[in-house]
């Protein structure tokens, strides 16, 4: 049997902390107590909040920590075509439509829902996309787009949940509530989630299920806060016809306030914590990996 496959997947947005190393870490340890293998991908699409100096400093923490990943490092930047593809196959499938509204617009649209009481928010807390463009004519679309309007490419959830129902994955880990085993997806409470955008072709729901079947990852060991997103994810992998990974989402480390880490704070990075005398070793027990 091929030996499993894990990822770490960070965003050069920003320095590590305590909880990218706390991931990194148990990924390391899973793929070695399995005898499996180590990929690193750098998730850096968004071209606004990613910097080569994180990624170079992504390499430092992880080699520090004692972390080995196989070669070559796959970054997401150098790779749109292939995210490209699978936005082909979904608009061939009649599940994609460009929505027109800015940021701006959405809020306000939301807003004015909201007079007539709370408007559905996803997951994450975002109001789910309160617009009309699924609707739109076919000639109001060429319209709009040859007037070059920006727009973003949206995944009409409703269809897609149409052509796939009892969707499930496999947790391993500890999922929301304490989920685990077999998990029932619901990536309806996502809406019309954004698969592209006009400045960023891709985007991190699309690019994550398409990278994980062209790298061969069988097991996605990740943070918590990425459970309610394996809803979509799994959709994208059956519509697309990508293979499932087993999933296994993990605690998160918080700060004194219980609250969820950031890049910007500066007591829990592990530059700070290097600088201020903290070992290798010291991380793991910070981390409970001791
Ligand atoms: N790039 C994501 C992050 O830094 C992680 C994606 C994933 O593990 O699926 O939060």
């Amino acid at each position: 049997m091929a030996p499993p496959v894990f990822r770490f997947a960070p965003s050069p947005n920003g320095y590590l902390h305590l909880g990218h190393a706390y991931s990194a870490l148990l990924n390391f340890d899973c793929a070695r107590a399995a005898g499996g293998r180590l990929l690193l991908r750098i998730e850096d699409i968004d071209a606004t909040r990613c910097r080569p100096e994180f990624e170079t400093a992504i390499d430092e923490d992880l080699n520090w920590l004692g972390i080995a990943w196989e070669t070559p490092v796959r970054r997401q930047s150098e790779h749109l075509a292939d995210y490209g593809i699978a936005l082909e196959k979904l608009a061939a499938l009649g599940l994609v439509y460009p929505a027109f509204e800015s940021r701006a617009e959405i809020a306000k649209l939301v807003a004015a829902r909201e007079a007539d009481g709370p408007w559905p928010r996803d997951p994450d807390g975002a109001p789910i996309y309160p617009g009309a463009a699924k609707s739109l004519s076919a000639d109001a679309r060429a319209r709009l787009i040859a007037s070059g309007a920006p727009y973003a490419l949206r995944l009409d959830m409703a269809g897609a949940c149409r052509r796939v129902t009892g969707l499930t994955w496999n947790e391993l880990g500890e999922g929301a509530d304490g989920a685990c085993g077999v998990v029932q997806a619901r990536p309806e409470a996502w809406g019309d989630v954004i698969l592209a955008r006009k400045e960023t072709p891709t985007s991190y729901h699309l690019s994550v299920v398409v990278d994980d079947a062209l790298q061969g990852v069988s097991e996605v060991v990740r943070g918590q806060d990425l459970f309610h997103a394996t809803s979509v994810h799994r959709l994208l992998q059956v519509l697309l016809g990508l293979p499932e990974p087993v999933y296994r989402h993990h605690a998160l480390i918080l700060d004194g306030e219980r609250r969820k880490l950031s890049k910007s704070s500066r007591s829990t990075g592990l530059r700070e914590l290097r600088a201020g005398g903290a070992s290798p070793a010291g991380i793991r027990r910070l981390v409970g990996l001791g």
